[in-house]
């Protein structure tokens, strides 16, 4: 069915608006998108279906039921399905002359660069700190322009970092350090409606086919908010910091964080447990482990304080394995051997079903 329809009768709207020889700007493109989530699945669709010549999907997570209220791509029989998996499948189909190439791992500072090297345009569509500030740091030393966007609640920001000439302003400029996850609500936590995300991913979408076709596009130094309860769009600017670690003193580094996968001997290390009194209070794992091993209770937010001594190794640990990474990032910065439990004491409840 597919071999009878024609390039031009797939995107004659789109060929009518920009013309030929932006089509075949848009058709010679190569997009990578990380995270096939809320923001990232209506990007999948708008630029795979403008025609899109490769597209690279990095997602290392498989569909849950509390995904599909905003990650459109999915169905209920895609549940349990790894994403890149679901989504290159329904991609295929809406876009076929689209190249879809997925990789179903994490990324990390052992795969960005590499990842990166083979494409013109980073969509970030994660939802953390510790990845996005991975995602930029990468994009500044492999010369890419990103496409960063976050949500909270009814909010959304979006702003594009054209480092092909690794010029300012960058993220860092606002943020010289990126913040601790856990410091703000998650999506998981404080909730975020299914439009928004379609909104902010499919703006994500337009500025990266502008981009490529060169028209009028967000520059370094703006961000774009939305808010979508008082229905304003609004573009601030911000300006380079004089010395930014990255953009200014080119001294960023793509920060190596290693995380351990469970089951792990304890015995190595001193345990780090970054979560509120009252949630290690209720987690009885905690109490098994204080009776056999060394364990440190210092909440995220009491991190920086924390000066503990450089000849142990830690393991940082939460309940899902953020804040414990966040807190592993922050502490490695200061010189220590440090990891953090992949998946946290979630991940060992439900693996040991204690
Ligand atoms: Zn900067």
């Amino acid at each position: 069915m597919t071999t009878s329809i024609t390039l031009n009768e797939l995107y004659q709207r789109q060929i009518t608006l920009l013309g030929e020889a932006a089509f075949e700007k848009i058709r010679n493109s190569r997009i990578l998108i990380i995270g096939a989530g809320g923001l990232g699945c209506p990007a999948l669709q708008y630029l795979s279906s403008s025609g899109v010549g490769v597209i690279g999907i990095v997602d290392f997570d498989i569909v849950s039921a509390s995904n599909l209220q905003r990650q459109i791509l999915f169905e209920i029989n895609d549940i349990g399905r790894k994403k890149v998996e679901a989504a290159a499948e329904k991609l295929k189909k809406l876009a076929p002359f689209c190249n879809i190439q997925v990789f179903p791992f994490r990324l990390d500072a052992t795969n960005s660069l590499e990842i990166f090297s083979t494409f013109d345009v980073i969509l970030d569509c994660t939802d953390n700190f510790y990845t996005k500030f991975l995602i930029h740091d990468a994009c500044f030393k492999t010369g890419k322009v990103l496409i960063q966007a976050s949500v909270y609640q009814y909010e959304g920001q979006v702003q594009m970092f054209d480092f092909r000439e690794r010029q300012g302003p960058c993220l860092r400029c606002l943020w010289p350090e990126e913040p601790l996850d856990g410091c703000t609500a998650t999506c998981a936590e404080a909730g975020v409606m299914g439009p928004l995300l379609g909104v902010m991913g499919s703006i994500q979408a337009m500025e990266a086919l502008k981009l490529i076709t060169e028209k009028e596009h967000l520059n370094n130094g703006e961000t774009l908010f939305v808010d979508l309860m008082s229905r304003e769009f609004d573009v601030r600017r911000f300006k380079q910091k004089s010395d930014c670690p990255c953009c200014v003193k080119h001294e960023c580094k793509v920060q190596e964080v290693l995380q351990v996968d469970w089951p792990v001997d304890l015995k190595e290390f001193v345990l780090v447990d970054v979560r509120s009194l009252e949630e290690s209070d209720q987690c009885p794992l905690v109490e098994q482990f204080k009776k056999h091993y060394r364990v440190l209770q210092i909440p995220l937010d009491k991190i920086k304080d924390f000066v503990p001594p450089s000849d142990q190794k830690y393991l940082t640990i939460c309940a899902r394995g953020l804040r414990s990474l966040n807190a592993c990032h922050y502490l490695r910065a200061q010189g220590l051997e440090v990891y953090s439990l992949r998946g946290g004491t979630n991940n060992i409840l439900s693996m040991e079903n204690l």
